[in-house]
């Protein structure tokens, strides 16, 4: 038999096997056939019965199946029992054809109630029917449902998970960031941004408290020499190692930390005099400079320091920098590896030195230079050998401006490498005019350069080009370089020399005696020309026994097989004397200042007519 949910299931077309439906069909047909055989031998035997309980249990049992037919096969089930109740009806009334057998009313009342009753029930059941289909509907959404909110939910879930990791990764990587942002990376020191947050906090906790403390800026000496010598991994190894000696120096008080490469600054959180101070640093400075061992070199590193004091020279952390940093700047500029304390004379010196630069950075874009061009001579004062380039400038500003001024204060700034070329460039142009107007071919140009040129890796280059671009041969020029060139670097300058050389220039030491020099350290130099400075030309009328210095160097001079050029010569008496020991050439006002172009052009016409009526002199 089949439960009302597979009823329920056919109604509302529940997705069942094609066989199990059919399966089913035909068993319902059988049992709703086997009710219909009952029910019409139950009216055969009606209408012949004619006893009238008998006829009432019959019809009462025929309601039954009727009953039973639509409360069980639904619509099959109520379409049979209406059937079935209508031929009742038609029983009864041909039973009146059946002899003896008695009309019964009951016989019509009951079957035409059968069909009331299973209609109403037919129409119960359907509406049962529909509310559970709905019912079934709604359950079928509600799981539904429930699986999309459960995939959901896992969905949720995961993204969840992933948020979790990245808020983690989020977390580790600000925290990596916010290290980044306030230690340095080489030597886990505060960088420059902790030391000024602390600075900030220092200056608001010291002004409530009516406190003082001290800035000091360390700097290390030609730290840029210890990278070239030794490659910047071992410079940074330099670096850690005096960042650990400094840490461990220090009073664990104060905060030390590395502003940027190799400049560091120390906070002196506590209010102590300034002789305590210049005991700290003292040792602090003792700490840095002893000798490092890298493998197997050993390096010494020296520093300077520079300091300012809170609230005597500001009141906020800007301007407490600025003048440790003036100190500083101070300190190197008297000779480095020492310690100075700011003061407001300092702020002055430096903003005239800033100003200064200002307007030779202007002055080189206005184009305010030129050269001047002091004449060289034989010492007979006739032959002209040829001349030294001088720069001139005449600034709008400041008027006429001495190089004695200029040029040291272009070398600290580094703008002498773009003065320097433009005066290269400048003399070699005027040179190559000279040469095709008056074709002088052994004339000899000298230009002065800068040791922070020698020292560039493309000043070779530079010269290379400016020749080449204005066409004049090395034979003509002259380089000027002092002796800082060798202090500086002994080997890079010997190789760069030697190269310059390969074009043909000549190299002339200048201001010979000024500085370290002796001839025994001139052997080892590429040099061909030596200038005696104007300070021994000078000493020729003052003594006799300077006279004899002048005469001992021109003949090791010679020995050395150097060409020797005077400076400064200023009376007859220092030319006779430059004379009798041999001196090659001769420079000074006594026979020429430095001309400007038209001097320069009208003394070229000179020497080019001199040329042509006598033998000129064989300086080489
Ligand atoms: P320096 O190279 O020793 O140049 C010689 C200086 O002595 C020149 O001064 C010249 O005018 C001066 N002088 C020449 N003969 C006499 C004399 O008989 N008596 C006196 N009292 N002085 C004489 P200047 O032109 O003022 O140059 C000064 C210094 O400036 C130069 O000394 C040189 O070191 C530098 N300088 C000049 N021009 C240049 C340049 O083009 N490049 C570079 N790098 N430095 C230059
Ligand atoms: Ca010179
Ligand atoms: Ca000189």
């Amino acid at each position: 038999m089949r439960n009302i949910s597979d009823c329920v299931d056919e109604i509302v077309g529940e997705e069942a096997d094609e066989k199990v439906i059919e399966e089913r069909n035909k068993k319902d047909i059988a049992f709703i056939v086997f009710w219909c055989l009952l029910y019409v031998f139950m009216m055969v035997v009606q209408a012949f019965t004619t006893v009238m309980f008998a006829k009432s249990i019959i019809a009462q049992l025929q309601v039954a199946v009727a009953i039973v037919l639509t409360a069980r096969y639904y619509k099959r089930g109520y379409v049979t029992a209406i059937i079935l109740s209508v031929l009742s009806i038609a029983n009864v009334f041909l039973s009146m054809l059946i002899p003896d057998v008695p009309f019964s009313l009951m016989g019509v009342v009951i079957p035409i109630g059968t069909i009331i009753s299973i209609t109403f029930l037919f129409v119960i059941m359907r509406k049962l029917y529909h509310s559970m289909r709905e019912a079934k509907e709604q359950r079928e959404e509600l799981i539904k449902l429930a699986e999309e909110a459960e995939e959901a939910y896992e969905e949720v879930r995961k993204i969840n998970e992933q948020l979790i990791e990245s808020s983690r990764v989020i977390k580790e990587n600000e925290e990596r960031l916010n290290h980044m942002a306030l230690f340095d990376e080489l030597t886990e020191l505060p960088n420059r941004r902790m030391i000024i947050n602390r600075l900030d906090f220092h200056i608001s906790f010291s002004a409530k408290m009516n406190k003082k403390f001290t800035v000091v800026f360390i700097d290390l000496d030609n730290f840029k020499r210890v990278n070239d010598i030794l490659g910047h991994d071992r410079g940074d190894i330099v670096i850690k190692k005096i960042a650990q000696r400094v840490t461990s120096t220090l009073d664990s008080d104060d905060m030390f930390g590395r502003l940027s490469g190799d400049e560091f600054a120390i906070l002196i959180q506590r209010d102590i005099e300034k002789a305590e101070i210049l005991d700290y640093i003292e040792e602090i400075r003792k700490a840095i400079s002893a000798p490092i061992q890298i493998e197997d070199e050993e390096v010494s590193v020296n520093a300077s320091f520079g300091a300012s004091a809170y609230p005597k020279d500001g009141s906020d952390s800007t301007e407490l920098l600025k003048c440790a940093d003036m100190a500083l700047y101070k300190a190197k500029s008297e000779g480095r590896n020492r310690v100075e304390f700011f003061s407001h004379e300092m702020k002055e010196e430096i903003q005239s030195k800033v100003d200064f630069e200002a307007s030779l950075v202007a002055g080189i874009n206005k184009e305010e230079f030129h050269l001047m061009f002091q004449p060289q001579h034989a010492p007979d004062g006739k032959k002209l050998r040829g001349f030294e380039a001088l720069v001139r400038w005449r600034s709008e500003e400041l008027g006429l401006v001495s190089p004695v001024q200029f040029i040291p204060m272009a070398e600290e700034t580094g703008l002498i490498i773009e003065l320097g070329t433009w005066i290269f460039r400048e003399a070699c142009r005027k040179l190559r005019t000279a040469m095709d107007t008056y074709g002088l071919d052994d004339i000899v140009l000298s230009v002065n350069i800068s040791t922070i040129q020698l020292m560039q890796p493309d000043f070779y280059d530079i010269i290379e080009s400016v020749m080449k671009e204005t066409g004049v041969y090395g034979r003509n020029l002259e380089i000027e370089i002092t002796e800082s060139v060798f202090i500086k670097s002994v080997d890079s300058a010997v190789e760069v020399l030697n190269k310059i050389k390969e074009l043909g220039i000549s190299i002339a030491l200048d201001d010979f005696g000024t500085g370290y020099s002796s001839l025994h350290y001139l052997r080892s130099l590429p040099i061909d020309t030596l200038k005696i400075d104007k300070s021994f030309v000078d000493g020729i009328n003052r003594a006799e026994s300077e006279k004899e210095i002048v005469g001992s160097i021109i003949s090791l001079a010679h020995n050395m097989n150097l060409f020797v050029v005077a400076e400064g010569v200023e009376v007859e008496e220092q030319l006779n004397f430059l004379r009798d020991c041999g001196c090659d050439c001769v420079q000074g006002y006594l026979l020429g200042k430095p001309l400007d172009e038209d001097d320069f052009n009208a003394t070229l016409k000179e020497a080019a007519e001199y040329r042509a009526t006598a033998e000129s002199p064989d300086y080489k």
